[in-house]
């Protein structure tokens, strides 16, 4: 069995064949879904298409690509929502996007309402790992937790977020041949600071470039990690799972 700790079942094209990809997905051993929000519009969705399919794990947060329009009320909103979730999610730090004064504000908000409901935090961090770094030291996230998604940074970088408390997940990136740092990551970290996800319809592996990502394709994921490791798919599934359910406990 197996946990993709990251994909966006309600978003299009997904939720549009959701019973096909998950009926697929299940048949290629995957079990259970973390559902990261991106926007409050989204929240609402979530939480309904939770109550529908027990296997999908919501967790609510505010992207720091939505960081513009964030509003009080929303952050209100979401410390009602939190208890609901697995997880604060996603947020983070992206400088690709700008703005940086504001998704820092918006990014230790949702921080404090995770240490206030003792929620794992699913952080997107893109090219601000320093920063992200400072913050959830100051913020105490290590009180937390949480997974860093997607994770292509440094070994070094990695070894500094799992001394907090975070765990590093890895993508479809991981099959790509020209991947440097997450094939290294992978060979480096041992499978308890290690999850998977596919953060589908984002991040297809190297044999589908071109298509939207298929919840079922974490499996690919998993084999690629298993060949680096040197290690069987059934051991792979096995103790990124423990790692999964250790780093979000309502898993
Ligand atoms: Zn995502």
């Amino acid at each position: 069995m197996l946990i993709d700790t990251h994909c966006h079942l309600d978003l299009p094209p997904l939720v549009d064949q959701l019973d096909q990809l998950l009926a697929e997905a299940r048949a290629a051993g995957i079990t259970k879904w973390v559902v990261p929000a991106v926007h409050p519009d989204g929240w609402q969705h979530i939480s309904e298409l939770a109550k529908q399919h027990p296997d999908l794990r919501p967790a609510y947060g505010i992207h720091p690509l939505h960081t513009a329009n964030a509003t009080a009320e929303q952050l209100q909103q979401l410390k009602q929502l939190a208890p609901e979730g697995v997880a604060i999610g996603e947020i983070g730090l992206d400088t690709t996007y700008g703005n940086l004064d504001k998704q820092e504000a918006l990014f230790r908000e949702q921080l404090r309402i995770a240490r206030q409901h003792g929620l794992p935090v699913l952080i997107h961090c893109r090219r601000a790992i320093g920063r992200t770094l400072a913050i959830l030291h100051e913020e105490r996230a290590d009180q937390m937790g949480g997974i860093m998604h997607a994770f292509s940074g440094s070994l070094e970088s990695a070894r500094e977020c799992i001394r907090l408390g975070f765990v590093i997940s890895l993508s479809a990136t991981l099959t790509r041949s020209n991947a440097i740092r997450p094939p290294l990551l992978a060979g480096q970290l041992p499978l308890n600071q290690l999850v998977l996800e596919t953060d589908a319809p984002d991040l297809p592996p190297s044999d589908h470039q071109g298509c939207f990502n298929r919840p079922a394709w974490l499996h690919e994921t998993a084999c690629k990690l298993a060949a680096i490791k040197g290690m069987s798919i059934t051991e792979i599934a096995r103790e990124t799972t423990a790692t999964a359910q250790q780093v979000i406990p309502k898993l």
